[in-house]
């Protein structure tokens, strides 16, 4: 069967021969960074789990009833397990409750599958409760877990499931994949696909979105910052308004870039944000380079410190300070 996605076709070629031959293991564990379609090969092995005629290349139907109750979104044997609203973490009480819904029987004899995304957001509990369902799964039960930070689950969760890893597709895979969907617009499929770091399903998403908006608040706002122009505390809150996570990727983002343009100007042909290339070349001239790759490290500290309980705020506010000319 054709695989979901063009550059997947090595990943579904496994797991729909292990389906076939019925060796699926009970826990999958898609890894791989963000945007490279995880997910969707995740649905798309749950729609083939739960088709009733699928072919023998194990491609749903999506005619049959388990189909069309999938395309419905309404199958029962299928449930997708994220942080609820308003939180960062999947609870145990989810997994508790995704646990008596594995061990029952399924509504239509086929598999019982339940997706957890991203699965790095179990906190500690949740995580040693999925432990139990990892460690005596129900026979239909098939668990597919997805995440970009495989390292941040415990090891005995991510030994008892089977890795598959999607990275990041060649370019010219990625590009052609892209290219069709864009209308003309501002940014070519290449240059989409370099602000997201090479990941498709991120560089679609960035059309359109107020994610490219926020990227040029932060480059005038650091340069503005840079130059003494704004003080970082108005330039955080305005950046805030995009939430933390956003001004901190592309903040890493930028200044990557201007290391890279700053340590060897012919680098100018590898950067990120090439149309903020001249802004970029100007931050760069007002900071020197070991000043840069502290910056540098301060925002790899800050983004592992996003994730958890600090104050984006201070976060951010912390960062700019950084960058402020030294009098
Ligand atoms: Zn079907």
């Amino acid at each position: 069967m054709t695989a979901p996605l063009p550059w997947l076709q090595t990943q579904w070629g496994q797991v729909s021969r292990q389906m076939e031959q019925g060796r699926l293991p009970h826990a999958l564990l898609l890894t791989g960074p963000t945007g490279v379609g995880k997910l969707t090969l995740a649905r798309a092995l749950t729609r083939s789990l739960l088709c009733e005629q699928r072919s023998d290349e194990g491609a749903a139907c999506g005619e049959c009833r388990g189909c069309r109750l999938m395309a419905a979104g309404t199958h029962p044997d299928t449930v997708e397990i994220s942080p609820e609203e308003d939180s960062k973490v999947i609870k145990i009480d989810q997994i508790r409750t995704l646990s008596s819904y594995l061990s029952l029987t399924t509504q239509y004899g086929g598999a019982k599958v339940a997706l957890v995304h991203p699965a790095d957001a179990l906190n500690v509990n949740a995580a040693n409760s999925l432990l139990k369902t990892l460690e005596e799964p129900a026979a239909h039960a098939v668990l597919i877990l997805c995440t970009s930070r495989p390292a941040s689950l415990p090891a005995t969760v991510r030994s008892r499931c089977q890795t598959l890893r999607v990275g990041i597709p060649p370019a010219d895979v990625a590009a052609q994949w892209l290219a069709p969907q864009l209308q003309s617009g501002e940014f070519s499929a290449e240059q989409l696909l370099a602000l997201a770091s090479g990941a498709p399903l991120a560089a679609a998403a960035l059309v359109g979105s107020d994610s490219l908006a926020c990227r040029r608040r932060v480059v005038e706002g650091l340069a503005a910052v840079v130059t003494g122009r704004q003080d970082p505390v108005s330039v955080s809150s305005e950046w805030l308004k995009a939430g933390a996570e956003l001004p901190l990727y592309w903040l890493y983002s930028v200044t990557t870039d201007i290391i890279r343009l700053r340590s060897s100007p012919e680098h100018g042909a590898s950067v990120a944000n090439a149309d903020l290339m001249a802004t970029l070349q100007r931050i760069g001239e007002r900071v020197n380079l070991r000043e840069l790759f502290a910056r540098h490290d301060q925002l790899t500290a800050a983004l592992r410190a996003a994730r958890g309980q600090a104050n984006p705020q201070l976060l951010l506010e912390d960062l700019l300070i950084g960058w402020t000319p030294s009098t």
